[in-house]
C-alpha cells in the first residue's frame, strides 16, 4: 500500500532556471505536502490544502525536510562501483589499468549480480533513484541489473556495452553478436515494467566502423530505445578518435556516419566540442551529459553548461567509477565548481533542476521522473537542510530557500537522505 501524504518542505519547478530567472523557475512551499496513490504522485500543493482534499491518507509528517523528486543520475557504469577513487591514471590508461579489468570479472553472473545490487543500494542511499548504466560486454550483465532495479521497483537505463576492438581479449563482441545480444535485451528488457534500454557503443575508439553500422541500424528498429556513449572527453582521446576515423569531419561525425546521433541520444561529457558537433547536437534535440567529479577525477576539462544548456538538453551524471561520488549533491557542488573555473557559477535552483528533471528530460522521461508533477511516478527523496553541524550553522542564517539549500549541496552527502521512496514505497534504510 504505497498510499500516503508526505509532509514537509516543497520545491517544485514550473520552468526551467536556464530559460527564466533561476529564482522564478520554481515554487516553495514552507509546510508543503505531496498525496501519493497507487506509486503515482497524485496531488502536491500546501499542506493545509492537502489535508483537506484528501483526510482518509495516512500522513508520513518529514518536518523541515525538503522534499525532491528522487535524483536521477543521467550516466555512469555500475560495473565499476568496486573501483571507485583508483589513483592516478588519464582516460585510456585508467580504462586498461582499471576499468578493464574489472569489467572482466562481471563474466561471472554471481559477481556481476552482486556488483548490480550493490550500486542501486549506493544510489538509493543517496537519494538516487534513477541510474543511467553502461553494463558490460556480457548481455547477462544487462540481465541481472535490470533484475536488481526491478526488485526495487526502479526506473532505469542500461545497455549491454559494444566494444570489438582496443580492448582485451574477453571484453571484445563483435558487430554481429553486439547487435544480436542487443537486440535480444531489448526484446526482453524494453519497456518492461520501469526498464529503458539504451545501446551502448562505449565510444569510438573501441568499436569498428562495422560494429558502429549494425548499432545504428538496430537503433532505427527500435527507435523508442535511448543510445548512450562518450563524446570528447579528453584531448588525447579525440586526436585518438582523428586518427581512427580519418574521414570524419570530427568527433561527433563517427556516430553520426553510422545512424548514432538522434535525439534520443545522450553523449557523455561532451568538454572538447568543435561549433558543428554543438550545433548538430542541438539541431537533432540530443543530450550532453555532464559528468563533473569524473572530469576533474579523471582531469578531462571544464563542460561548458553556461553555453550549452542554452542550446541543449543537458542531463547531469556521476560517472561513477570514473566519478568519484555516488552522491547527487557531491555532483552538484562539482559542477558548481566547474562552472565557477568558467566564470559562470551556476544557481542553486540550475543545480537541482539539472539532478533531476533536467536529466529526466535528457532521457526523455520527464513525464515519469524528475518532477513532483501530478501523475509522476512518486519517487521522492527528503533531505534534511542541517545534516551535520557544519551544515546546521549555515542553513539556520539562511534568508530564502536557496541559501538554506546551498550548504547541503555544497558539503552533503548520505547523511543529508533522510527518506526515500520509490514509486511510494519507503526505501528500507540499510542496516
Ligand atoms: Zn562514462
Amino acid at each position: 500500500m504505497t498510499d500516503r501524504l508526505i509532509l514537509g518542505q516543497t520545491l517544485a519547478f514550473t520552468e526551467s532556471p536556464f530559460v527564466v530567472p533561476p529564482v522564478d523557475a520554481a515554487r516553495h512551499d514552507s509546510r508543503g505536502a505531496i498525496a501519493v496513490r497507487d506509486g503515482r504522485i497524485a496531488a502536491m500543493g500546501s499542506a493545509d490544502d492537502l489535508r483537506r482534499d484528501h483526510p482518509e491518507l495516512p500522513e508520513t509528517d518529514m518536518g523541515d525536510a525538503l522534499l525532491l523528486p528522487g535524483f536521477v543520475d543521467a550516466h555512469m557504469h555500475y560495473p565499476q562501483t568496486g573501483i571507485i577513487a583508483s589513483w592516478g591514471k588519464r582516460l585510456i590508461d585508467w580504462l586498461n589499468g582499471y576499468t578493464f579489468p574489472e569489467e572482466m570479472r562481471l563474466s561471472d553472473r554471481d559477481y556481476a549480480a552482486e556488483a548490480a545490487a550493490r550500486t542501486l543500494d549506493f544510489a538509493l542511499a543517496h537519494g538516487t533513484t534513477t541510474l543511467t548504466s553502461f553494463c558490460t560486454i556480457h548481455p547477462h550483465s544487462g540481465d541481472v541489473f535490470f533484475d536488481a532495479a526491478a526488485e526495487r521497483h526502479m526506473a532505469v537505463v542500461a545497455g549491454k556495452t559494444c566494444m570489438d576492438r582496443n580492448a582485451p581479449e574477453g571484453l571484445r563482441d563483435t558487430a554481429q553478436s553486439a547487435y544480436d545480444d542487443s537486440a535480444a535485451l531489448i526484446n526482453r528488457w524494453h519497456g518492461q515494467g520501469r526498464a529503458t534500454y539504451a545501446i551502448s557503443p562505449r565510444f569510438s575508439p573501441t568499436s569498428t566502423p562495422a560494429q558502429l553500422e549494425a548499432l545504428g541500424a538496430l537503433w532505427a528498429e527500435h527507435p523508442t530505445c535511448l543510445m548512450q556513449t562518450h563524446l570528447s572527453e579528453q584531448v588525447e582521446e579525440v586526436a585518438w578518435v582523428k586518427e581512427l576515423f580519418p574521414d570524419a569531419r570530427d568527433y561527433l561525425d563517427t556516430y553520426e556516419a553510422h545512424g548514432l546521433l538522434g535525439k534520443r541520444g545522450l553523449y557523455g561529457h561532451a568538454i572538447h566540442l568543435e561549433p558543428r558537433e554543438i550545433d548538430r547536437l542541438a539541431e537533432v534535440g540530443a543530450a550532453a551529459v555532464h559528468c563533473p567529479t569524473s572530469n576533474t577525477f579523471i582531469g578531462s576539462g571544464l563542460f561548458d553548461m553556461a553555453s550549452l544548456a542554452a542550446r541543449l538538453n543537458v542531463g547531469l551524471a556521476t560517472d561513477t567509477g570514473g566519478g568519484s561520488n555516488f552522491s547527487m549533491l557531491r555532483t552538484m557542488a562539482a559542477a558548481y565548481e566547474v562552472g565557477q573555473l568558467r566564470g559562470t557559477p551556476l544557481h542553486p535552483a540550475q543545480l537541482l533542476w539539472l539532478a533531476t528533471e533536467g536529466s529526466a528530460k535528457a532521457l526523455h522521461m520527464a513525464e515519469e521522473i524528475g518532477t513532483l508533477k501530478p501523475g509522476s511516478m512518486a519517487d521522492i527523496v527528503a533531505l534534511d537542510l542541517g545534516s551535520t553541524p557544519m551544515i546546521a550553522q549555515r542553513s539556520m542564517r539562511a534568508r530564502d530557500i536557496w541559501e538554506a539549500v546551498f550548504p547541503t549541496i555544497m558539503m552533503g552527502d548520505d547523511r543529508a537522505v533522510a527518506r526515500v521512496w520509490v514509486a511510494g514505497n519507503p526505501v528500507p534504510r540499510p542496516a
